[in-house]
């Protein structure tokens, strides 16, 4: 007999570091479009588990800039900052089915003895307390064990992913050494948790879903279904991100900078739509929302857009 397929739910995840801009609408309204045209539920849930890199205020402005863009989320949002609780279930199942350990390495250690670079930039874990912390040291992090299998999964946009986890990140931190839990782990459980079953979101975190789909299957969730949409890039090829100063968007007139977004996903807006009401621009999105139309790329300069 086969399982019905779960009915869909999306979500959109920003962290409150800051406002919303232009590469963060991008997400929101990929992730919104799919979901409704699906017939699905799309949710929101404020990613502040990164309690240091939260800023004041950034929470509510993303939220209300959220309002009025004109989207509606199902349900009341999920603040990561409440979960510390399942987290921490999570971590403590991991370690009991021997999944996960207790790391004693400090940043330094690990620069100073790892050889090969990680796939998103950082060091590849070496591995030096997969079997217990050198005598005399304490756990001061948590790491999920990986091994070095064909990891792949098949993105909606951008194709097929395969990574090998031991060699291209290593054993990665689930708790960090200063009590916070990690986004990949924090994730996961939400995911699970909320009962999401696509996630469409910046291919910037593609590099991030091969250890997400780990934890998954450690942990007994379901499997996920992905699209990564191309990231807005500055003249310089960098990410739009707070670190690159892109701009807050501005509420003031959301209907261009919206059709601006569908532009950028390549869907074929009719001129003058930016000039509609609002509703009538999310009509018209809703009803003619096409992945298949969005650019196989990680990323496309804002610079060339006609
Ligand atoms: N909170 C993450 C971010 O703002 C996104 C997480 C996700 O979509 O999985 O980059």
């Amino acid at each position: 007999m086969s399982e019905s397929p779960r009915p869909y739910r999306g979500r959109f995840a920003p962290s409150p570091t800051g406002p919303l801009h232009f590469g963060s609408l991008v997400a929101a309204v990929g992730s919104y479009l799919d979901a409704r045209a699906h017939g699905g539920a799309w949710l929101v849930r404020m990613e502040d588990v990164d309690t240091p890199r939260n800023v004041p205020g950034a929470a509510d402005d993303i939220l209300a800039t959220l309002e009025a863009y004109g989207f509606a989320w199902d349900g009341p949002v999920l603040w990561q900052s409440s979960r510390f609780a399942a987290y921490a279930e999570a971590l403590a199942r991991l370690v009991d089915a021997g999944l996960a350990y207790g790391c004693a390495c400090s940043r330094k250690e690990i620069a100073d003895s790892a050889v090969r670079p990680a796939i998103d930039g950082g060091l590849a874990y070496p591995g030096t307390c997969r079997n217990g912390v050198p005598p005399g040291r304490s756990a001061r992090a948590w790491r999920l064990r990986v091994d070095d299998a064909e990891l792949a999964f098949a993105d909606r946009i951008q194709g097929r992913i395969v990574q090998h986890l031991e060699s291209d990140v290593g054993d990665f931190v689930l708790r960090r050494a200063d009590g916070l839990f990690a986004y990949q782990l924090a994730v996961t459980v939400d995911d699970a948790f909320q009962g999401i079953t696509d996630v469409v979101r910046g291919a910037d975190l593609l590099a991030s879903t091969p250890r997400q789909i780990a934890l998954q299957r450690a942990l007994g969730y379901p499997a996920l279904r992905y699209a990564h949409l191309p990231v807005a890039a500055n003249a310089a090829g960098e990410k739009l991100s707070k670190q690159t100063l892109a701009p807050a968007l501005s509420r003031a007139a959301p209907g261009p900078t919206l059709v601006a977004a569908l532009r950028f996903l390549a869907q074929p807006v009719p001129a003058g739509l930016e000039r509609a009401p609002l509703a009538e621009i999310w009509a018209w999105a809703r009803a003619h929302w096409q992945l298949s139309a969005i650019p196989r790329q990680p990323a496309i300069p804002l610079a060339t857009l006609p």
